[in-house]
């Protein structure tokens, strides 16, 4: 166990590393932030940053001789990054998630060995592959890595649409998915301890606007029964990658209450920020408490509630959320509004309203 005073190394300064500091200053810990950029929203809250580069290994092995345990915030992390570090100190989630997450094929491949489903799919990755049997259309293709928030994935309405799509993403490894006709977009947070011990938070649903986290709304509305195949899921594939740490699921659910896994996020996740204000237990501090071996929280929810992230000049109504006695105000010191940009959320318990 790593207990209170211990020092936690986060990779990654965005606000998911400073949330992450928060509540593990609450705890007692001190935080250490490795990140390439100044003033990130994570230093301006920890005791201690770097400034480096993710491959400077130099860097990397004196942050992880400064740590008691690392975790990270963001799954583009080099794996060679947690690797070097995870050969000193813990690193939790494991280097495997990273790899497990940046990759599309590996991703689903692995979460279909865990038990679990997923759209229907194959790997694009030479010009025989845009002529294979059994590709589903329509369909989205996607790049295999560094994809988010809709970026590098193109809709295919027939094959004779293929050929260009992937031209247009750069001929690099992707993946064809069939498109899901899904009722709602659901996600599932899991953590497990080193002792085996695993917890989910209740599923969610999420509502996206311009292919960006729009609002989540708690707890998801769907039939108990879905939500228990959905938390099945969720604990399968932890404990089928032998996690100590936190990740998020991301689902679809279907009219006929099936469940598909649609993403991986090895990290807490801007769907569990409703939890800082409506769960016995929030996000961050699970991730803490799993990451440094304590036991994990309860989670059960305190009120229904929605979150609703503030994007770019969203920002700018502040003011407004201060005024509202069940918003609860989250800002991430972040300097230019740009659009798109996500600059803190609100959380509204109990949700009585429409939102504006
Ligand atoms: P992703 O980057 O895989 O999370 O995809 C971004 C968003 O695109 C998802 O949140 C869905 O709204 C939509 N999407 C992705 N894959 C599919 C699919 N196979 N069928 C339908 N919608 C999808």
């Amino acid at each position: 166990m790593i207990a209170p005073g211990a020092t936690i190394g986060i990779l990654g300064g965005g606000q998911l590393g400073r949330m992450t500091a928060l509540a593990a200053a609450r705890l007692g810990y001190r935080v250490h932030v490795y990140a390439p950029e100044r003033d990130n929203p994570t230093e301006q809250v920890c005791a201690e940053a770097t400034h480096a580069d993710y491959e400077d290994l130099d860097a990397l092995r004196a942050f992880a001789a400064a740590c008691d345990v690392v975790t990270y915030e963001f799954e583009n992390v080099p794996v060679i990054a947690a690797e070097t570090i995870a050969a000193t100190t813990p690193v939790r989630p494991g280097p495997n998630w990273l790899h497990v997450a940046q990759d599309r094929r590996r991703e689903k491949a692995f979460v279909r060995a865990a038990g679990a489903a997923t759209a229907p799919y194959l790997a694009i990755e030479n010009d025989a592959d845009l002529l294979a049997s059994g590709l589903s259309f329509p369909g989205i293709l996607k790049t295999a890595q560094s994809g988010y928030d809709g970026k590098g994935q193109l809709r295919v309405s027939d094959a004779a649409d293929l050929p260009s799509a992937w031209a247009r993403l750069g001929k690099v490894p992707c993946v064809l998915e069939g498109l899901v006709p899904f009722e709602r977009e659901i996600s599932v947070i899991v953590a497990r301890g080193l002792d085996g011990q695993v917890r989910c938070f209740p599923p969610v649903e999420n509502r996206h606007e311009n292919h960006i986290l729009a609002e989540t709304i708690v707890p998801a509305p769907i039939p108990a029964a879905v939500a228990e195949r959905a938390i099945d899921l969720a604990e399968r594939i932890a404990r089928y990658g032998d996690l100590v740490g936190m990740i998020a699921v991301e689902m679809f659910v279907l009219a006929n209450g099936q469940v598909l896994v649609n993403e991986l996020a090895p990290r807490p996740h801007n769907s569990g920020h409703w939890s800082m204000d409506a769960c016995q237990t929030d996000q961050f501090e699970q991730c803490v408490r799993a990451a440094c071996a304590l036991p994990l929280g309860d989670t059960t929810i305190l009120a229904p509630a929605r979150m609703r992230n503030l994007l770019g000049d969203a920002v700018n109504d502040w003011a407004r959320f201060l005024a509202d006695p069940t918003a609860h105000l989250h800002l991430y010191g972040k300097g230019e509004a740009r659009p798109g940009r996500k600059m803190g959320h609100v959380n509204f318990v109990p949700h009585t309203k429409p939102l504006a």
